[in-house]
C-alpha cells in the first residue's frame, strides 16, 4: 500500500467526470488499498479516486455514524466503519436539507458552508462485485454527497454559500 499524492485545485483532473469501473481488477484493488491509506494518512474521512489523479468512479469513506453528537462521559468512542464503493450513486434524497461546514483535502486552507440533503440512499458495488445499499443520515450523508460530487467533477466550493480561510490545525473531517 502506498500513500498517493492528493491533487489540489486547480488541477484539471478534479474537474473531469470520472468513468465507470468495468471490472474489479488487481489495479482497482491496489487503487482502493492506496486510497484507504491515503485517506487515513491525510487524515480524512473520505476520498474519491479523482483526488489521487485516477478518473474512475471509486470512493472510500471511513466514519463513525453519530460521532458528531457529543459523547457522554465514560462512553466508549464509536468505532468508525470503512465503506468502499465502486460506481456509487445516490438513488434517494430527502426533501429536507441541512447546512453544515465542509472542508476538502483538494481545497487546502478553506472551509465553507454547504447545504446538503439530510438523508440519502447510496447504491454501489463492493470489491467482490456485490451490490451494496447504504442509508446514510447526518454527517455520513454529507460525506457521501461530497465524495460522489467529486466523481462528477463537482467541488463543494461550487455549492458553498460562503467560504472562509482556515488554519490546517483547525481542519476536521476532511473529505
Ligand atoms: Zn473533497
Amino acid at each position: 500500500m502506498t500513500v498517493r499524492k492528493i491533487l489540489a485545485v486547480p488541477d484539471p483532473v478534479l474537474r473531469k467526470r470520472a468513468r465507470n469501473v468495468e471490472g474489479i481488477t488487481p489495479e482497482i484493488r491496489a487503487l482502493v488499498d492506496d486510497m484507504v491509506e491515503t485517506m487515513r494518512a491525510a487524515p480524512g474521512v473520505g476520498l474519491a479516486a479523482p483526488q489521487v489523479g485516477v478518473g474512475l468512479r471509486v470512493i472510500v469513506v471511513e466514519y463513525a455514524e453519530g460521532s458528531e453528537e457529543p459523547r457522554k462521559e465514560g462512553e466508549p468512542p464509536l468505532k468508525p466503519e470503512l465503506y468502499i464503493l465502486v460506481n456509487p450513486e445516490i438513488t434517494r434524497r430527502s426533501r429536507t436539507k441541512v447546512t453544515g461546514d465542509e472542508a476538502c483535502l483538494s481545497v487546502p486552507g478553506f472551509s465553507g458552508e454547504v447545504e446538503r440533503h439530510a438523508d440519502v440512499v447510496v447504491k454501489g458495488h463492493n470489491l467482490h462485485g456485490a451490490a451494496i445499499r447504504i442509508r446514510a443520515k447526518g454527517w455520513l450523508a454529507r460525506i457521501f454527497q461530497h465524495e460522489i460530487d467529486h466523481l462528477d467533477g463537482v467541488l463543494y466550493v461550487d455549492r458553498a454559500s460562503k467560504m472562509w480561510e482556515i488554519k490546517p490545525e483547525d481542519i476536521q473531517d476532511n473529505v
